[in-house]
């Protein structure tokens, strides 16, 4: 491919709604443009990128023996009814009416689809196991789309649905596919772990997610740094021990009032009183669909919402505001100085560390009032106590009580063990082998892979722009003839790029009448692993110049058998 031909819009300057490194890299390289909040355009090089991730899934998941189709995009809602997520999947949930008013809804995912399929032509556990997969656009409106592909409202994923006769066979298959996301991964040039997630909208038991490791990651991993236990797990999923806060030993004295005047938040009201910020009780209010959940906490810890729907069955769960808190004041909860004696919300709940505090601070569920002196096993007797607070790096492993410690990573895929819980709601049967109508025993296992891309430039980047690993790039060998006026630079280039191409070699020439400097910069932007300079100085020296993407200094190589020892410096790329 010559650059002249191609539409490669490279720029100069980072696109003004880029926060992430991999948002500006992918527009200012000319990969993708945006089209409204969360929805891009691929343009050709960022399409040639997301067709090379899409080939290693597409070679990996038939290698594990599954099959690609392609479902519609459009599904209508009455499978979304059956399985009860016209309701339960909320406003992320693209929706729409046909011109006969019939509902509909632009797939997020596509559980429901497959598993009607299934049930309609899947009748005997002789059919079974089976694995369906798609590479499909999926729709999804986000709260918050952001970070370019990262996050987008409209993006494309990788789907796959097992489907077996009994729990050994799904155990065996999610096993197949841990280790083939893990290949996938890997073959993509990416480091990644495997951690312990949770299943959110889709349900089901187990699931673990695979994490790109990045900084600029969303999420927040949990690590056990001993090798031999290995506990990982996001910080929505992570269970662990808070480290105790001062040791207090002092005679127990009674339950006094104080008044903290206009000391609403828990940093105020222990600079106030002069107690440190792990001696107070903070209570932090929730709304749980229609219901008040009032969580207690020690003072210097956040809760982890995420474990508040299990424990509510709500599917909407969020920080209680004025409005919703106004309908619940017959509940005696005072914000800002709401504490666990004498109130009745829908729910309360106590983290575990408040049950080891002996001389704590509490609201006194009066305005301008704290009460000083709380000591949880004498002032609520019969409390249970949960693990509910958000973890951090240094507390404790649940499995083997070393202090965790963190790192950020980007979730490019993720597998669920989803049971029956898809079959069941939609009676998808099949007579296994004793005649007897059973349901399926599903799992399913997604991949970003749009996000993928944008996870693998914020692995591989630096100042100058992106570093593609070999097998994702673009174009893998960039031919830069200096001086496109002189006919001498221009036929090394031209036999190098007959050579390489013969050879199997994807090349792009650059081959724009434009200044050395700027085309370097256009080369390291767009990141390809290996250039070769041919200037009237390489020349000169009787060559032409290779240099490595990752490698700071180029090296000169003759021209006679340049095609070979090219090659050879290409495999040598990371
Ligand atoms: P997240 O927690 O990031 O919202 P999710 O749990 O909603 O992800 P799944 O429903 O399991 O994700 O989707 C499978 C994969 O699709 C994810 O692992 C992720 O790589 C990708 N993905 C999910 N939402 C988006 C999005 N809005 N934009 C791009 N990729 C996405
Ligand atoms: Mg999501």
């Amino acid at each position: 491919m010559r650059w002249t031909q191609a539409f490669i819009p490279t720029l100069k300057e980072d696109p003004k709604d880029a926060e992430v490194v991999s948002h500006k890299l992918m527009v200012r390289a000319g990969m993708m443009r945006k089209v409204g909040a969360g929805i891009y355009e691929y343009l050709p090089l960022g399409w040639r990128v997301i067709q090379k991730v899409a080939q290693i899934i597409r070679e990996e998941m038939n290698r594990a023996g599954a099959q690609e189709l392609l479902m519609p995009v459009l599904s209508p809602a009455e499978l979304w009814r059956e399985t009860g997520r016209w309701d339960v999947y909320g406003k992320e949930l693209m929706r729409l009416r046909d011109r006969h008013d019939h509902d509909y809804v632009l797939g997020p995912t596509h559980e429901e689809v497959i598993t009607d399929l299934v049930r309609r032509e899947v009748r005997s556990y002789r059919e079974l196991p089976l694995c369906l997969y798609q590479i499909q656009t999926k729709f999804r409106d986000e709260i918050r789309p952001r970070f370019g592909v990262m996050r987008g409202r409209e993006f494309l994923m990788k789907d796959a649905y097992s489907f077996h006769a009994t729990q050994e066979d799904l155990l065996r298959y999610y096993e197949l596919m841990r280790e083939t996301y893990i290949r996938i991964f890997a073959r993509c040039g990416l480091e990644t772990r495997v951690v312990v997630g949770h299943s959110g909208a889709i349900g089901g038991r187990v699931a673990h997610e695979l994490m790109v490791l990045a900084d600029s990651g969303e999420s927040c991993v949990l690590a056990c740094p001993d090798p031999a236990c290995g506990y990982t797990a996001t910080d929505e999923t992570a269970e662990g021990t808070v480290p105790p806060g001062r040791e207090e030993t002092e005679a127990l004295l009674p339950l006094t009032e104080v008044a903290t005047p206009g000391k609403e938040t828990i940093e105020e009201v222990a600079a106030f009183l002069g107690v440190p910020t792990t001696q107070c009780v903070k209570a932090l209010l929730y709304r749980c669909d229609d219901k008040l959940a009032v969580v207690f906490v020690r003072g210097d810890r956040d809760v982890n919402a995420v474990k508040l729907h299990s424990l509510t069955g709500a599917n909407d769960v969020e920080m209680a505001g004025p409005e919703f808190l106004a309908t619940k004041r017959a509940s005696g909860v005072v914000p800002g100085y709401c504490g666990p004696l004498g109130i009745t919300p829908d729910f309360v709940f106590f983290d575990l560390t408040v049950q080891r505090l002996r001389h704590g601070v509490i609201g006194a569920n009066k305005p301008g009032w704290h009460c000083t002196h709380f000591c949880a096993e004498r002032d609520l007797p019969g409390a249970t106590y949960l693990d509910l607070v958000r973890h951090v790096a240094g507390d404790l492993c649940p499995q083997c009580g070393t202090p965790m410690t963190t790192f950020r990573g980007i979730e490019v895929g993720n597998i669920f063990q989803l049971g029956t819980k898809y079959s069941d709601a939609m009676r998808a049967t099949f007579l296994n082998a004793d005649n007897v109508e059973q349901p399926f025993i599903m799992g399913c296992y997604g991949i970003g892979v749009t996000r993928t891309v944008a996870a693998a430039i914020e692995q591989h980047h630096d100042e100058e722009g992106i570093i593609w690993p070999r097998a994702l790039a673009p174009f893998d060998i960039l031919i830069q003839p200096l001086d496109v006026k002189q006919a001498e630079i221009m036929e090394v280039a031209r036999q190098l790029e007959e050579g390489l191409t013969a050879r199997g070699y994807e090349v792009l020439m650059d081959d724009r009448d434009a200044k050395p400097g700027f085309k370097f910069k256009d080369g390291d932007l767009i990141g390809v692993p290996l250039r070769v300079t041919i200037s009237p100085r390489t020349l000169g020296k009787g060559g032409v110049e290779v240099k490595r993407r990752v490698d700071k200094g180029a090296t000169l190589i003759p021209v006679e058998g340049a095609v070979d020892a090219i090659i050879r410096v290409y495999e040598s790329c990371p």
